[in-house]
């Protein structure tokens, strides 16, 4: 039987969150709560007509915003870190009940912006202060680079962490002066929705963070007509077509697409505590997270051990449906993804994969779960050999050499994350050099590099184009201009210099600028 739903999530509130989603025509969408299938609400659909009103609005909410001073910007951040601490046990409850997770996950989303926030208050004074730098002739010249902020951010985010990247992304977009029109996906729109309500309480302009609603392919376009920067969360297939639309309109965007990540165990590594990151490593999320690990290449000294135990492991894992912490693995996002995640199973085991546990959908426990699955034999004939299953399902793959086990972990055309099990560190983070991807964690499955809020997080290959996180995650948001003064005219000979002479003296002082390392 499905868990109650949580006392927080009152009519009036969901009422109140849809109300700012602007839709003109009178369309709307039936959000259900995950774990019983039941109507949360009628979500309303925005138009073509809506979304630009909203890009109108919050334009000019960003004018002012962008003519506020930095500090008292900031303060509204200040604010929002407390604001969202207290109210996290609601955020939870919204992102349980449109996602179908567990406590945990949805609790650990819930701390993301609230990461995000703190690094940023430290970081942004510094990487948006004005920065001098010497011009090409010395004393007489000088550069200054300012990032004044874009103008209006569309943020396109996708339903596995709706709260993480509808709200996360856009605060260093915020700080840095720009307005934001968001369009979450249906299945999750209320988490974000309540976060924007956090962030106006603590003092945000409204009108200044708009939402639009709808399916990708209604919304999409207009909404990368009306802004100045588009970051985009969601598969390869979309990103493709959300950075064509964006570089023909001569906008940046940041893509950060999907993966199908590795696991390398080397023969040194520690079986238990490797097992145990493990699981969250492959069934976190209910394997829904784009940095999970859907692929594990085990030593052959190793394998029969860390099979067996991850085996076992699994097989004591809780699944369940609750609103409160103690499951280790919940629901899938919707009834549709189960049918994904099934086919891919089905797939395999027809072309000859063995299941050593799972494989089937527990329709007893709710409507989208799917039993922890692991296969062997997987080969890349296979729809999950390939593909990125976004699920509970994991292939172990034995090997006999580091470089073979780094040959197979690159045989794919994504390169999002990597993770490396071992208790040789330096010999762990020389072998990462050689993985492509763009986050590897060592001893750890995926989240030390992602909750690294100081580094740079993207994907290499087709998982990606650019990053969030680190500076590049909040000068991305921002424009670059270059202001250059010249005290006097000093370049061209003088009324006395010939040519030559001129050119002589310009080679003369450009070999003892470098010389003098001045410039
Ligand atoms: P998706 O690409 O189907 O949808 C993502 C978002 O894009 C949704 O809001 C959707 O409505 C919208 N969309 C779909 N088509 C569109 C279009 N033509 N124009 C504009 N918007 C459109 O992805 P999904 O199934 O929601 O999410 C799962 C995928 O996201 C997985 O591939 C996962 O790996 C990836 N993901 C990546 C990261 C990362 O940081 N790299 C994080 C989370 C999820």
């Amino acid at each position: 039987m499905a868990p109650q739903r949580p006392a927080t999530i009152t009519d009036e509130l969901l009422a109140r969150l849809v109300s700012r989603v602007p839709s003109t025509a009178g369309g709307s969408w039936k959000l259900t709560e995950v774990y019983s299938g039941e109507l949360l609400v009628e979500l309303p659909q925005s138009t073509p007509d809506d979304i630009s009103a909203a890009a109108t609005e919050a334009r000019t909410a960003q004018r002012a915003w962008a003519a506020t001073p930095l500090k008292q910007r900031l303060a509204v951040f200040e604010r929002a870190h407390e604001l969202m601490l207290q109210n996290q046990h609601v955020i939870a409850d919204l992102i349980q009940a449109e996602s179908g997770k567990t406590r945990r996950m949805a609790f650990e989303e819930a701390c993301d912006p609230v990461m995000g926030i703190s690094h940023y208050l430290k970081r942004a004074p510094k990487l948006l202060a004005p920065k001098r730098h010497g011009g090409p002739v010395p004393v007489l010249s000088r550069s200054t680079e300012v990032h004044p902020p874009r103008g209006l951010i569309g943020i396109i985010a996708p339903w596995n962490f709706p709260f993480a990247t509808g709200i996360s992304d856009a605060i260093p977009a915020l700080m840095a002066g720009n307005g934001i029109l968001l369009k979450p996906d249906n299945k999750t729109a209320l988490s974000p929705l309540y976060g924007i309500s956090l962030l106006e309480e603590a003092g945000l302009p409204r009108g200044l963070f708009q939402v639009v609603c709808g399916e990708g392919p209604d919304v999409g376009p207009t909404l990368i007509d009306s802004v100045d920067y588009v970051m985009f969360t969601g598969s390869t297939n979309t990103g493709r077509t959300i950075g064509e639309r964006a570089g023909r309109n001569l906008i940046d965007c940041c893509l950060e697409l999907g993966g199908k990540n590795p696991m390398i165990v080397l023969d040194d590594a520690d079986i238990d505590e490797t097992v145990a990151g493990t699981l969250f490593a492959v069934f976190g999320n209910t394997g829904q997270i784009c940095m999970h690990i859907e692929r594990i290449y085990v030593h052959e000294s190793k394998y029969d051990e860390f099979r067996d135990k991850l085996v076992a492991a699994t097989e004591a894992m809780r699944i369940e449906a609750a609103y409160e912490f103690g499951p280790d693995v919940g629901g899938l996002v919707s009834p549709d993804h189960l049918e994904r995640v099934r086919s891919h199973v089905d797939d395999a085991v027809a072309k000859g994969a063995t299941v050593l546990t799972g494989g089937k959908a527990r329709p007893d426990l709710g409507p989208t779960f799917f039993e922890p699955t692991i296969l062997e034999g997987t080969t890349k004939e296979m729809l999950h050999g390939t593909l990125e299953t976004f699920g509970p399902v994991v292939s172990l793959y034995p090997y006999k050499t580091v470089d073979e086990a780094v040959t197979l972990a690159n045989d794919t055309d994504y390169g999002l994350n990597a993770s490396i099990w071992t208790t040789n560190f330096k010999r762990a983070e020389e072998l990462a050099l050689r993985i492509e991807s763009g986050n590897v964690n060592i001893n750890d499955g995926l989240a030390t590099a992602y909750a690294s809020k100081a580094t740079p997080s993207g994907g290499m290959k087709q998982s990606g184009v650019g990053a969030r996180h680190g500076d590049q995650g909040l000068l991305k948001y921002t424009e670059t201009q270059n202001i250059a003064l010249l005290k006097k005219q000093v370049m061209g000979p003088t009324k006395k210099q010939t040519w030559d002479d001129y050119a002589r003296q310009m080679q003369t002082s450009l070999r003892w600028m470098r010389k003098l390392r001045i410039r």
